[in-house]
């Protein structure tokens, strides 16, 4: 089987459309939605359509899409009025807290963030 998508993958499925989800842009290589369970008042997930299970094999795989994720995760911040004050996140490994195994960036904003502190 390919990685371009896996049959098991909650977000292959939301860019399937079997679930739904409140996407807030989209492009023909990657879709944005907001977080189901939001830490920010801005949490949007910006995913790649292609399977890749972390933003690292993503690079491996395609550069192309890898470039339009942070794309539109920043077109998202415009468009959410964030773009001055905004943190992009990518979780990997289950240690670092990653929980769905196909790439995302999240794009918080709207939080009073803490200058010199990432956590
Ligand atoms: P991570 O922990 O970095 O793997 O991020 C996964 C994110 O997906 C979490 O912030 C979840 O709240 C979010 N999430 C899980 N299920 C859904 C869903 N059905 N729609 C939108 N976001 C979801
Ligand atoms: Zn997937």
């Amino acid at each position: 089987m390919t990685s371009q998508t896996s049959s098991d993958c909650l977000f292959c499925k939301i860019v399937a459309g079997e679930i739904p989800s409140d996407r807030v842009a989209e492009t023909e290589r990657s879709i944005a939605f907001r977080d189901i369970s939001p830490t920010a008042p801005v949490h949007v997930l910006v995913v790649p359509r292609r399977h890749e299970p972390t933003v690292g094999a993503l690079a491996a795989a395609s550069a192309d899409d890898l470039a339009d994720v942070f794309r539109l995760a920043a077109q998202v911040a415009e468009l959410e009025g964030v773009a001055g004050a905004h943190r992009m996140i990518v979780n990997t490994g289950p240690g670092a807290g990653q929980t769905v195994f196909h790439a995302h960036v999240h794009v918080l904003g709207g939080a009073t963030f803490t200058e010199g502190r990432m956590v």
